[in-house]
């Protein structure tokens, strides 16, 4: 049965904003991964964020981030054969006894729409952060029905979830979507009316997200918004995305661990923020008056050719480039030694050539801008991995 009840929500500003009735669904006394009745303390509860994919680099970051504003953090985890709470641990209230505090975990997954009403009837959150994804572009040529299947049907499956809960009217939901969406630009820098084309399996399931969630936003009068990112990284960045993969080969070329290392297209240009200037964008989001869509981004771009030489510049390196095409190699000047080579196995079917995010509508109405430059992100991300291969070389 649901009954209503009053709940403050407030604005970015800390200013109350209008009061809203929150439906409560009756929760189906299950427990979170430490056991918790999770939706069981309290009536009080004005600050509930539900994330998906807290595990991964953005929803660490967010996690972190809502916990310093007195959120209650619930997130969904998967299930997996090995722990995949790395990037959370540091946020247990007790790590050793991996116990959440106001960090709560849940085991749900995207593909499972029973398991997302469940956990949605139980947390009754006010806000969710929808971030779960099969995130990587040239992975989703190859999973690609897989790819749609999370990225695409999961947010359609979370959207229909609040409405099965009768939350649809009480709980903001944000949508993690794309600068891939652009895809084939047809114009730079890109802003929030620039035309979509995507170019991969994962930028039209993100696709199919977008207009699934303004699709809800205007059927239901839902406050759901999406967030346009341009790319992001830190020092949680996945391995195996190019940046990633740049600073921790320079790291381990520091320590004398590695020669050389292999990459793909050197030619692309990504607009790269740091994660943490990005989910403080998220948040501001969901605290405005009525829900928008909007580009986060730093309004530069590099390639990938330049992040390698700022890479080794933050070890007193220079890296110059000799060769065409395949051929082509990155040599350490002063001792010749070849340090990067192209393997044509990274290539894309269909590449992204170029993205430049035009942030200024975030800018004015959220009054967000980046804090962390270009050099800053390398450097950030070069130290953490320098100390990783030194303390573990076959990380
Ligand atoms: P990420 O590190 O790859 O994290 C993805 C998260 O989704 C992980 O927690 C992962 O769980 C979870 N997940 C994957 N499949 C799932 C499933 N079937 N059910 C439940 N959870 C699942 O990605 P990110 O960089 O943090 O990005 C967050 C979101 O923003 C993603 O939607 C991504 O597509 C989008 N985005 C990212 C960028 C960027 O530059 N980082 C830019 C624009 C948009 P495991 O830990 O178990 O794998
Ligand atoms: P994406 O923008 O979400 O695809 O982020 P990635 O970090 O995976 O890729 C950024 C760009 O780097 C793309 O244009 C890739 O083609 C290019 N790239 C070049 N070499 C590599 C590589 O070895 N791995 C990855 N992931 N990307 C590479």
């Amino acid at each position: 049965m649901l009954n209503t009840r009053l709940i403050a929500m407030s604005t970015s500003d800390g200013a109350p904003e209008t009061k809203k009735p929150r439906p409560e669904c009756s929760s189906n006394g299950s427990k979170d991964q430490n056991g918790t009745e999770a939706g069981a303390e309290g009536d009080s509860r004005d600050k509930v964020a539900l994330i998906t994919g807290i595990t991964g680099q953005d929803g660490s970051y967010l996690a972190e981030f809502l916990l310093k504003k007195d959120y209650e953090v619930h997130g969904i985890i998967r299930r997996a054969s090995t722990f995949n709470t790395t990037r959370i641990e540091h946020l247990y209230a007790d790590p050793k006894a991996h116990k959440g505090g106001r960090m709560k975990l849940h085991y749900g997954d995207m593909t499972d729409s029973s398991s997302l009403v469940k956990i949605i009837n139980m947390v009754k959150p006010t806000e969710i952060y929808n971030l779960a994804a099969q995130s990587h572009v040239k992975v989703s040529f190859d999973l690609s029905e897989y790819t749609a299947e999370v990225d695409a049907v999961g947010t359609l499956r979370i959207l229909d979830a609040i409405r099965t809960c009768g939350m649809e009217k009480n709980v903001r939901f944000y949508q993690a979507s794309t600068s891939e969406l652009y895809g084939k630009v047809v114009e730079t820098p890109q802003n929030e009316q620039t035309p979509f084309y995507p170019r991969s399996p994962y930028a039209c399931a993100k696709m199919y997200g977008f207009w699934i969630v303004i699709n809800y936003r205007e059927a239901y009068n839902m406050y759901a918004c999406n967030g346009i990112l341009f790319n992001h990284e830190s020092p949680r960045r996945g391995e195996n995305f190019v940046t990633r993969k740049i600073t921790r080969s320079v790291a381990k070329i520091y320590h004398k661990q590695m020669e050389y290392f292999e990459l793909g297209n050197l030619d692309s240009k990504r607009d790269w923020g740091h994660a943490s200037d990005y989910v403080e964008a998220m948040w501001m989001m969901l605290q405005r008056e009525s829900p928008s869509d909007y580009v986060i981004a730093t309004g530069e771009t590099h390639s990938v050719r330049e992040f390698v030489e700022a890479a080794f510049k933050h070890i007193d390196r220079e890296i110059t480039w000799k060769g065409k095409g395949v051929d082509e190699v990155g040599v350490e000047s002063g001792t010749g030694i070849v340090r990067v080579r192209i393997n044509p196995k990274y290539f894309r079917p269909t590449e992204v050539d170029l993205l430049q995010g035009d942030a200024s509508k975030a800018n004015r109405e959220l009054n967000w801008t980046p804090k962390v430059s270009f050099v800053e992100l390398v450097s950030d991300m070069m130290k953490a991995d320098i100390e990783l291969m030194r303390k573990n070389p076959i990380a």
